[in-house]
């Protein structure tokens, strides 16, 4: 996402609308039939924009998305084909389970386990046996979609059940959003906590708390770690500019609850209606020190109790034995920021079950919001109009990229591997533009 530091901090989660995408790509605002005079990439069979308004075009997955790649600037227009309207969307990423990608399926099994497969849900000793990761799972799932699934199909939303019989749906969408939010916190953290620090070093308190030695080093660390980070990237100016306060930090509560419980804090995108949700984690896949066969079978647990909108409606819609819990993008986030935060501790969260895009599938989403209109047709009126893409037709063609290009090029499920790809996804998941 890109962060228009012009715009107040309500404005930096919200993205373009088609006017704008017009005018950001084309320097102008051409109505549909003045579109041919302006340079533009046609997600169709052909790519002819003479045939799509005369709707003889042939839809085709495969030439939208080469459109789409070959776009590295300009505008991107997508056939009415690729249009899911409001009433769908709310059927589609709850009832409909052709659409879902199925990790508990007889078919990933089968592909794990060989002859072991026996199509009944793992149980608990089972998933630890097979070192049921992750990473390893949404792999296979994926690569079985890739060559068995059909590609112009429609497709939304990963499900898995846990041991709750609660059925958990992750978006490929929200897991990017998650992503998003979580690394616009950070850079939150590196605005206000150097300061914060700084000034705790200087007059030795640190809210209520007199600073020792151990507190000490441990912010003095930190100030010089973020400061590096921030020179390094050539942050500073756009950070002096950011309009954030402390509700922009996801914040893990230190109130104890059970084992596998946490009440977090995690500030809204919008702001319009809350400053933050403030919810519990349940579940949470916590492992001792190197006992990461236990983390197998627990990362799949994982819950939330946020009561945002995106979660409220889009969770327990189907007429279903199974209550359906959907992951928001801020439980998403949440569960980042509390890896992190145990990270080299004794007790601490090696795997999580939610995708983080690479650099190629950030790009990709990009394009969708900011260079992207589709054109769809009322036979009614006769007319063309043109409209940015809502977040379950993003995730329908993020789901055709994965199917083309297969799950490592677009995501991973451990931070590891980008560390050791030496690759920090943040500074593409937030832009800034002055
Ligand atoms: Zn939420």
């Amino acid at each position: 996402m890109i962060i228009d530091l012009s715009r107040l901090r309500s404005e930096y989660f919200a993205f373009p609308s088609a006017g704008e995408v017009l005018t950001d790509t084309l320097g102008a605002s051409p109505s549909v039939s003045s579109l041919k005079d302006f340079p533009s990439r046609v997600a169709t069979k052909s790519g002819s924009l003479e045939e799509l308004l005369q709707r003889e075009h042939i839809v085709d997955s495969g030439a939208a998305l080469r459109a789409i790649d070959e776009a590295s600037t300009g505008l991107i227009i997508l056939p009415p084909e690729y249009r899911i309207g409001e009433d769908a969307v709310r059927d589609l990423v709850v009832y409909d389970l052709d659409s879902m990608l199925r990790l508990d399926s007889m078919a990933v099994q089968r592909r794990l386990l060989g002859d072991d497969a026996t199509g009944h849900r793992l149980s608990k000793k089972r998933k630890q046996q097979y070192a049921w990761s992750p990473e390893k799972v949404m792999s296979a799932a994926f690569s079985i979609l890739g060559e068995e699934g059909d590609i112009e199909a429609i497709h939304s939303t990963i499900g898995w059940f846990g041991r709750d019989q609660h059925r958990r749906i992750l978006s490929l969408y929200r897991s990017v959003q998650g992503a998003e939010l979580r690394a616009f916190q950070n850079m939150v953290a590196y605005k206000l906590l150097i300061p914060t620090f700084r000034k705790a070093l200087r007059t030795g308190k640190y809210g209520d708390r007199v600073l020792d030695d151990a507190l000490k080093n441990d912010l003095a660390m930190k100030v010089l770690k973020y400061e590096r980070y921030v020179t390094r990237h050539n942050l500073k100016s756009s950070l002096s500019r950011l309009d954030v306060d402390f509700t922009d930090l996801i914040d893990v509560s230190e109130i104890p609850f059970a084992s596998g419980t946490k009440v977090v804090q995690v500030p809204s995108q919008r702001k319009t209606l809350n400053d933050s949700y403030q919810f519990k984690l349940t579940g949470i896949p916590f492992v001792e020190g190197n006992k990461i066969t236990e983390a197998y079978s627990e990362v799949w647990e994982a819950r939330g109790k946020c009561y945002c909108k995106d979660k409220t409606y889009r969770s327990d819609r189907r007429v279903s034995a199974h209550d359906e819990d959907f992951f928001c993008a801020h439980e998403i986030s949440a569960y980042h920021t509390l890896r992190r935060k145990n990270e080299g501790e004794d007790v601490h969260v090696p795997l999580l079950p939610f995708l983080i895009p690479t650099k190629e599938m950030i790009g990709f989403v990009d394009k969708l919001r900011y260079q992207t209109i589709m054109l769809t047709y009322r036979p009614q009126t006769q007319r063309w109009s043109k409209r940015t893409l809502n977040h379950t037709e993003m995730e329908n063609l993020m789901f055709k990229k994965v199917m083309r290009d297969g799950y490592e090029a677009c995501f991973t499920t451990s931070i590891d591997r980008f560390r050791e790809e030496k690759y920090n996804p943040d500074l593409d998941l937030v832009r800034f533009r002055n």
